[in-house]
C-alpha cells in the first residue's frame, strides 16, 4: 500500500543577501524534507512572490553534493583532496592553529572572516563575538552596503524612507540603480500594481537595458558612474521652471542660494555630455517628476559600487526632495529601513567586549591584506589563522589575484565553515560543514521592507553539520572565551536580544509569524524633520562627519564635492583601457550563493559580457567569441554576448559566476579593485576601466 507524505505548510524567512527577505511558506514533507516554497501572501510585503532560486529551494537544500562531514587537507593547497575527520578533532585543531598564532604573532594574527551567506542575525554575528572577546583582529564589513548607507544618511541623517508598500499609491516610481526582476522581486510586485491599478508610470535609471528596464515605461540609459550628473541635470531643470517646492525646501531643508547657483551651472547640457542621455530625455524627465507630486524614488546599491558612490546615491535622494515628494502619500524615497529595527546586538556580537584598540580590517582588501601590505595591516602583524563563515572570498573579493596569492601562503591557516565546496573552502586548511537556515533558529529582518521574524528549525541538517552558533561555541569552549553569550542556545539568544531591543521575546514574535515595525507616515516621510541634529535634510553634504559608525575616513575623502555633482573619482577611460565594465549581478545567482543548484546554472549558463555591436564590429568581435579583458590588476576569459542595449564603451558581465566557470579558470574579480571607497571603505565593483581583445 503507497502511503502518501504528509506535507506540513510551515513559515520561515528567506536569510540570502537580498533586501527582500521574503516570508516563505515552507512545505515540509514527512518532517524531514523539503517542497515547493512560496512567497507568503500573510507577509505584506512579500505579498506571495518571491524569486525562482529560492521557490525551488529543494534543489539547493537537498543538494548531493552538501558538505556533511568535517575534513582536513591532504594535498597542496587547492588539490581539493581532503580526508574526513571528527568535529573534536576539527575544533581542537583551529583551537591549537589560533592560540600558536596569537603565542607567535599576537591575538591581531587572527582574522576571524565573515559576511551575509545568511542574514540571520544570530548565525551571522555570532563570529563577532568571539573576535572580540579573543581581541582578534576585527572585522570591518565594506564590501556590500557602506557606500550605500553613507550616501542616503549624510542626506536624511539615517537609513531610513517611505514605506515601499505606498509604491502602490505612487503616480511615478523611479527604479534608479537597481534591477529587482532579478535581484529583489518584491519591488516589482508593488510597483506594477500601482501601474494597473492607477496607471502609475515606472521609470528605470541604470547602465543596461535589464530585466527591469525591459519592463519600464520610462528608459534613462546612463553611462556607469555617472548618475550624479544626471541628478544634477535634473534639479537644474525642477529649480529653473519652477518645479521646486520651495516652502518645503524652506521648512526642511539646508537648501541655500549657494545650491542653487551651484545647479544653474549643471545644465542638461552638461549632465548629457557626462552621462550620454540626451538633453531632451533628462528635461522630460525632470518635468515629470516636477508634475508628479507622488514621485516615489526606489534606490539601489547598484550605483553605489562606484569610487563616487556615495555622491551617486546623495545626488539621486535629492531629487525628490527638491520637489518636496516626501511631504505626499506614494512620494520620497527609499533605500533601506536599517536604521528602524534597533536592535540591541550586544548579546550576539559581545559588543560588551569590544577593545577600540584592536585592529580592524577591511573585509574588502582581503587581498592585500593576505599578501602583506602594510597600510591595509594597518601596521600590525600578518594575518596568520582565519576562521571563515558565509562567505566565498576567493570568488566574490576584488583584486582576485592578491586575493588567490594570499589564500596559497603555505604560513596561513584556513578553516571553512560552509555548504558546498566553494572555491574558498577548496583553498582551506579544514573544511566544516554548516547547516541552511531551515536547518537552525535565527532572527531575520528585511532591509527593503519593514518586518522582523523568528526562522525555526524546520529540518534535521544531513549528515554531521552543524549551525554558525554551535561552531562558535564549541570553539569558545577550546579558547577560553566566557561571554555569556556561548552558554546560550541560539533560541535563549533570540529571546533575549528580543527583549533588550523592545521587541518583546521569541513566543511573541514566534506567534506574530511575521511582526510590521513600519514607523508611522509622518516619521517614514519625516515630516517632524530629517534625522540630522539641525533636523533638516543636507542638500550639502558633511562627508567627513555623516552620523554612522565607520571605522575612519578612506579614499579621497577630501575631495568629494559638498553639493550634488559628478565627483570625477571613478576610473576613466585612457587609450590602453577604452571600456568601462560593471559586474552586475545576475538574476540566478546571488552573490556566489545558488552557484551550486542545476536551475540557476542552466539560466546563468557560461560566463558573458556584454558588449555594443558598434564596439564590437571595431574590435572583429561576433557574439559567441571568446574574448579576455583586462587592466593593470589582472586579467580574465569568456564569452562575447553583443547587445544594444547599453551605452558605446560599456561592458557589462553578469555575475558571479564561480572562477572556474570562467575560461582558463580566472574570475571577474581579476579586473575590481579594492582600494577604499570615499568616505569611510568599499568596493567599486561596477568602476572598472578595462581592455578587450579577442582571446
Ligand atoms: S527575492 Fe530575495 S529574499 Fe526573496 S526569496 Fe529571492 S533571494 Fe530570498
Amino acid at each position: 500500500m503507497n502511503v502518501q507524505p504528509q506535507i506540513a505548510i510551515k513559515h520561515s524567512t528567506c536569510p540570502h543577501d537580498c533586501p527582500s527577505a521574503c516570508g516563505l511558506d515552507v512545505e515540509v514533507i514527512d518532517g524531514t524534507s523539503i517542497g515547493r516554497v512560496r512567497g507568503s501572501k500573510r507577509q505584506s510585503y512579500t505579498a506571495g512572490v518571491v524569486c525562482a532560486k529560492v521557490a525551488r529551494y529543494a534543489e539547493r537544500i537537498h543538494h548531493p553534493e552538501r558538505l556533511t562531514y568535517p575534513m582536513r587537507r591532504t594535498g597542496p593547497k587547492g588539490s581539493g583532496q581532503f580526508a574526513r575527520i571528527t568535529w573534536d578533532e576539527a575544533l581542537d585543531e583551529i583551537a591549537a592553529k589560533f592560540n600558536a598564532a596569537e603565542r607567535d604573532f599576537g591575538a591581531e594574527s587572527v582574522w576571524p572572516y565573515f559576511y551575509a551567506g545568511t542574514m540571520g542575525l544570530v548565525m551571522r554575528g555570532g563570529i563577532d563575538r568571539l573576535t572580540h572577546e579573543k581581541k582578534y583582529s576585527r572585522f570591518y564589513g565594506t564590501i556590500c552596503s557602506t557606500v550605500a548607507y553613507v550616501g542616503f544618511t549624510a542626506g536624511t541623517g539615517k537609513v531610513a524612507g517611505v514605506d515601499p508598500r505606498e509604491m502602490v499609491k505612487s503616480d511615478l516610481i523611479v527604479i534608479w540603480g537597481t534591477n529587482p526582476v532579478s535581484t529583489q522581486v518584491n519591488v516589482m510586485t508593488h510597483a506594477t500594481r500601482a501601474r494597473k491599478e492607477r496607471g502609475a508610470k515606472i521609470a528605470a535609471i541604470d547602465i543596461y537595458d535589464n530585466d527591469t528596464m525591459k519592463q519600464a515605461d520610462i528608459k534613462i540609459l546612463l553611462r556607469p558612474g555617472t548618475d550624479g550628473a544626471f541628478a544634477c541635470g535634473v534639479m537644474h531643470v525642477l529649480f529653473r521652471d519652477g518645479f521646486a517646492d520651495r516652502a518645503y525646501l524652506a521648512a526642511y531643508t539646508d537648501a541655500s542660494p549657494e545650491l542653487e547657483a551651484h545647479l544653474a551651472t549643471r545644465t542638461p547640457e552638461w549632465a548629457s555630455d557626462i552621462c550620454g542621455v540626451p538633453a531632451a530625455e533628462i528635461e522630460a524627465f525632470a518635468h515629470l517628476v516636477g508634475t508628479t507630486p507622488r514621485s516615489f524614488f526606489r534606490l539601489g546599491y547598484g550605483f553605489t559600487r562606484s569610487r563616487n558612490g556615495a555622491t551617486q546615491m546623495h545626488a539621486a535622494l535629492c531629487v525628490p526632495t527638491v520637489t518636496g515628494a516626501w511631504q505626499h502619500e506614494g512620494g520620497g524615497a527609499f533605500f533601506n529601513n536599517a536604521a528602524i529595527w534597533k536592535f540591541d546586538k550586544t548579546l550576539i556580537e559581545g559588543l560588551d567586549v569590544i577593545d577600540p584598540t584592536v585592529r580592524r580590517l577591511d573585509q574588502s582588501r582581503i587581498g592585500r591584506i593576505l599578501t602583506g601590505d602594510a597600510d591595509a595591516l594597518r601596521g600590525g602583524p600578518p594575518v596568520k589563522a582565519m576562521l571563515i563563515q558565509n562567505t566565498n572570498p576567493v570568488t566574490v573579493a576584488p583584486e582576485q589575484a592578491l586575493v588567490r596569492q594570499g589564500f596559497a601562503r603555505e604560513d596561513l591557516f584556513v578553516a571553512v565553515h560552509e555548504q558546498f565546496m566553494t572555491e574558498t573552502a577548496m583553498m582551506a586548511d579544514l573544511v566544516l560543514p554548516a547547516t541552511m537556515f531551515m536547518e537552525h533558529d535565527d532572527l531575520y529582518y528585511g532591509g527593503g521592507h519593514q518586518h522582523i521574524s523568528v526562522g525555526a528549525k524546520l529540518i534535521d541538517a544531513p549528515g554531521e553539520c552543524r549551525a554558525n552558533h554551535d561552531v562558535i561555541q564549541g570553539l569558545a569552549a577550546r579558547l577560553g572565551a566566557t561571554h555569556r553569550g556561548f552558554a546560550m542556545t541560539a533560541r535563549e539568544i533570540i529571546d533575549a536580544t528580543l527583549a533588550a531591543s523592545g521587541h518583546g521575546g521569541i513566543d511573541g514574535l514566534e506567534a506574530d509569524i511575521w511582526r510590521d515595525l513600519q514607523p508611522d507616515f509622518r516619521a517614514s516621510h519625516y515630516l517632524d524633520g530629517f534625522a540630522h541634529a539641525d533636523g533638516k535634510f543636507h542638500f550639502k553634504a558633511d562627508w567627513a562627519n555623516v552620523p554612522m559608525a565607520n571605522a575612519g575616513l578612506m579614499g579621497r575623502w577630501e575631495t568629494m564635492p559638498s553639493f550634488p555633482d559628478h565627483w570625477t573619482a571613478i576610473e576613466t577611460v585612457d587609450d590602453a583601457h577604452p571600456f568601462r565594465l560593471a559586474t552586475s549581478p545576475s538574476r540566478s545567482f546571488l552573490n556566489t550563493s545558488f552557484n551550486e543548484t542545476p536551475s540557476s546554472q542552466a539560466r546563468e549558463g557560461a560566463p558573458t559580457v556584454m558588449i555594443h555591436p558598434v564596439d564590437a564590429a571595431q574590435l572583429g568581435i561576433a557574439d559567441g567569441d571568446a574574448v579576455t579583458l583586462g587592466n593593470p590588476r589582472g586579467e580574465t576569459t569568456l564569452t562575447a554576448r553583443i547587445f544594444d542595449g547599453l551605452r558605446r564603451g560599456v561592458l557589462i558581465a553578469e555575475s558571479i559566476h564561480p572562477n572556474k566557470s570562467h575560461i582558463g579558470g580566472r574570475g571577474i574579480n581579476m579586473l575590481t579593485g579594492s582600494e577604499a571607497v570615499a568616505p569611510y571603505g568599499g568596493a567599486a565593483f561596477h568602476d572598472n576601466k578595462v581592455w578587450m581583445r579577442k582571446a
